[in-house]
């Protein structure tokens, strides 16, 4: 498999954020990682290589050098969430006695209409009763299940001019089974492999049932989740892939980024500055004094220009798909990239032979934030904030361009082996 097909096997694999850790987990295994608990107190090993999880939908990794006597980290983060729609508690609806719909609200920024007219399904984690306690199951119904239809245009004459959506309305999913109100429970049971009555509660969501599909010569990928999927894949193949070199490489995918990150497992927690503390105190050094030596990438799409509405991008920094690494720059800092950490960053696709193209917002417009200025506010290193250039952010169905998912995975392989020393403004590459 080429690269974007190994993409879409990854993101098919990973319907919500917890299957995509769950992901992310398996092939960090493969490659003997170790799990680390963090209720428990770590024992590190020189040129050890971790991982740590939380809730079931966050995860860091990191492969320790052999020298650890002045510790730095190589950070890439990303976010294993995107929007959708979450089921509600009582999520059954019974509809006139002829059909079952989901109650469901929504989870970050979709674009709405795009979950209309095609095959859904559901999936997440269920708790379940056992008979020693509590056990966290995920679950996935996985067959075409459910569908949000449209209103005809002969039922709805501004279809196509001033449609507004109201989710608790139009974005009911209906289930494809007819009537019975106690199936939809008994085909979760069934995914969790227990009877209905086990279940206390779900954190379940709809996904798009639609495979990824490369397409146009090869230049372009569609599938749900490439924001940020593409960049927890490409991340996750370049740390794996790294060699090891005199510094500590950090492999971060954070939760709850489409809904502002402020949870225990999103970049607005202690969830990557405990690890980080707790690595430095395994070898009896000062914090502070590695994160002063440290660079994070903040890794997360951007928005290619348009070719039906070029006036949305800016007059000078346009960014097109499959011409390189993005680069985000915004000067009220909701992007955290600096002329320093910039350089850096442009130094690391020079050495791995990769176009680089600098983005802002046109500056009548308010982009989206994202998890590297979040970030900062608990680990405070240089960050540069990076992505592919993509269409149709937040779209149930995105396209990206398919040599940007190679660019991705060889500029952030150099950055995790290149060695630098940042001692304040100077930066001496060895
Ligand atoms: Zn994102």
């Amino acid at each position: 498999m080429n690269i974007n097909e190994q993409m879409i096997a990854f993101i098919e694999k990973s319907p919500t954020a917890f299957h995509a850790v769950k992901t992310i987990v398996e092939e960090l295994e493969i490659k003997g990682f170790k799990e680390l608990k963090e209720k428990d107190t770590w024992n590190l090993e020189k040129n050890g290589k971790y991982y740590v999880t939380r809730n079931q939908s966050g995860v860091l990794a990191f492969v320790l050098p052999k020298n650890v006597d002045a510790l730095s980290f190589h950070m890439v983060a990303s976010h294993s969430d995107s929007p959708t729609f979450k089921l509600k508690p009582k999520t059954v609806m019974e509809q006139e006695g002829h059909y079952v719909k989901l109650n469901v609200e929504g989870y970050g920024g979709m674009i709405m209409n795009t979950w209309m007219d095609r095959p859904l399904s559901v999936a997440g984690r269920v708790i379940v009763k056992t008979d020693s306690g509590l056990e966290a199951r995920l679950v996935n119904i996985d067959k075409d299940f459910c569908m949000i239809p449209n209103m005809s245009i002969h039922q709805n004459r501004n279809a196509n001019s001033d449609m507004k959506y109201n989710p608790q309305v139009d974005m009911l999913p209906v289930v494809g089974y007819g009537k019975d109100e106690g199936k939809f429970m008994q085909e979760i049971a069934n995914s969790a492999n227990c009877e209905v009555e086990q279940i206390l509660s779900t954190d379940l969501y709809l996904y798009n049932r639609q495979k990824g599909v490369i397409w146009g010569d090869d230049n372009y990928v569609s599938i749900g989740h490439l924001d940020d999927l593409q960049c927890a894949f490409t991340s996750l193949v370049s740390f794996t892939e790294a060699s090891t070199k005199e510094h500590v490489n950090v492999y971060c995918c954070f939760d709850n980024e489409e809904v502002g990150s402020g949870t225990r497992q999103g970049a607005h927690s202690n969830f990557l500055s405990d690890t980080l503390s707790r690595i430095c105190k395994a070898f009896n050094q000062d914090v502070e004094a590695a994160l002063a030596g440290s660079l994070l990438v903040s890794a997360d799409n951007a928005h290619s220009v348009h070719p039906n509405h070029p006036e949305l991008a800016d007059p000078t920094n346009r960014v097109h798909m499959n011409e390189g690494v993005v680069i985000k720059y915004n000067a009220s800092q909701s992007y955290t990239t600096d002329a320093l950490s910039s350089a850096i960053f442009m130094e690391a696709c020079k050495r791995a032979d990769v176009p680089y193209q600098p983005f802002t917002n046109r500056s009548d417009t308010r982009g989206g934030a994202t998890l590297g200025m979040i970030s900062i506010t608990h680990v405070s290193v240089p960050t540069v904030d990076i992505g592919a250039a993509q269409w149709a952010m937040h779209s149930a169905y995105e396209t990206a361009g398919c040599k940007d998912t190679e660019y991705l995975v060889k500029s952030m392989k150099e950055f995790y082996e290149m060695e630098f020393v940042i001692d304040n403004m100077q930066v001496t590459f060895k």
